[in-house]
């Protein structure tokens, strides 16, 4: 009954993980979550009322499919003085959170068949993203946090269509720097490769670390890459599902007659909201950076502190990924007895790529962490 493209998808753990941790809430049980990456701030009371105005002023009907020219005009500008791209507004296109938009970006980019070299750990919808337009995943684990462009170059084969770059990364908080971006385009250009930049956690990074966008090197690049970006964590608006893509004209023209198919427009009163997000004040986000950073290092001293736990410092994102190998339990098995035994949800490595790892998301208040910390700290000593 079902086909065999839809049965052959994994759920998302990321989700799958979080929804189970929240139905045991509901249930009275006291979990503690670090599932699912979304910050636990509220959206910007700004961002809030603007998108209350648009019901109001009945800002309710289809707008065009690729969003409202002001947004796209507003995204423009913000890669323009913030990443230093320079895009007309048609080279960008709002989607439905940053997870359509790089869905829409695999099913215009690739032909079955097709390969896609991906960076080990990775987040766990792009492997799936990649099934589902009948491409085929080739991986390459990092080493010591870095590309391996050695391996790389031995996995790229006639068929290879792009790469995916997440810096900052989930799961593993690393961020790529000038060096290994550059070393990244002229590897992707030697090779004739599109590369698909997931720019998601791009203010998330500590210690005065730069994130620097791939296209902003050269005009070369800019023309091989595609900028997927979402709403989501910057202005803690996951629920509001707004995310874009930029890059070529042609690409972005590819997209919006798919979209014109799939979705139409995102939800009109997010847009307005996403508006104001980019014309608004932005000091909400330096509040999170710094609350972020803060429990940041509380989490990381804490878990090294673990018996059989290990973890290195992230550079950005807002994810801890320690190993866990010592403790001699598989991921999954130690995510889920975590949660059975002390009410605790992590998500499996397993779920990235990497079955030594679990990871614990920090975008959650202090009190949770110190919480938390100390249950997993029980559990370890228990092992
Ligand atoms: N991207 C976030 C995460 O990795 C949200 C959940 C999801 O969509 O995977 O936790």
């Amino acid at each position: 009954m079902i086909s065999q493209r839809a049965s052959s998808i994994n759920p998302s753990l990321t989700l799958g993980v979080t929804a189970t941790a929240k139905k045991m809430r509901q249930e009275g049980k006291d979990v503690v979550s670090f599932g699912a990456g979304e910050p636990d701030f509220p959206t910007p009371p700004n961002i809030k009322d603007a998108a209350i105005r648009a019901i109001n002023e009945d800002f309710t009907y289809y707008t065009p499919t690729a969003g409202i020219e002001p947004l796209r005009k507003a995204i423009a500008d913000k890669l323009r003085d913030f990443n230093h791209i320079s895009y007309e507004p048609e080279q960008v296109i709002v989607s439905c959170g940053g997870k359509h938009s790089l869905y829409n970006i695999m099913q215009v980019l690739l032909d079955p068949k097709d390969e896609v070299l991906l960076n080990t750990p990775y987040w766990v919808s792009y492997l799936e993203q990649i099934r589902l337009a009948g491409a085929i995943p080739k991986l390459v684990s990092k080493i010591n946090e870095k590309i391996d462009f050695d391996n790389m170059r031995k996995q790229v084969t006639n068929k290879t269509k792009f790469l995916i770059l997440n810096s900052p990364a989930n799961p593993d908080g690393t961020v790529s720097d000038e060096n290994e971006l550059k070393y990244l385009a002229d590897f992707a250009l030697e090779h004739d490769l599109w590369i698909v930049s997931d720019e998601v956690y791009e203010c998330f990074v500590y210690n005065g670390i730069k994130q620097i966008s791939i296209a902003s090197l050269n005009d070369e690049i800019m023309e091989k890459t595609v900028i997927s970006n979402s709403f989501s964590k910057t202005y803690s608006m996951t629920g509001w599902r707004i995310g874009y893509t930029a890059g070529p004209k042609d690409v972005i023209a590819s997209i919006n007659r798919l979209q014109d198919h799939m979705t139409s427009n995102p939800t009109s009163i997010a847009q307005m909201a996403a508006l104001e997000a980019l014309n608004g004040p932005q000091d909400s986000i330096k509040k999170m950076i710094e609350a972020f950073d803060k429990r940041r290092m509380v989490m990381v001293t804490r878990l090294n502190e673990m018996k059989g736990i290990d973890c290195k410092i992230p550079k950005g994102a807002f994810y801890a990924f320690p190993e866990i190998k010592n403790t001699s339990l598989t991921s999954m098995k130690f995510t889920e007895r975590l949660l059975n035994e002390e009410n605790t949800a992590v998500i499996p490595g397993v779920a990235f790529g990497k079955d030594d790892n679990i990871r614990l998301s920090y975008a959650t208040s202090m009190q949770e962490i110190e919480k938390g910390m100390n249950r997993i700290e029980q559990f370890c000593n228990k092992l």
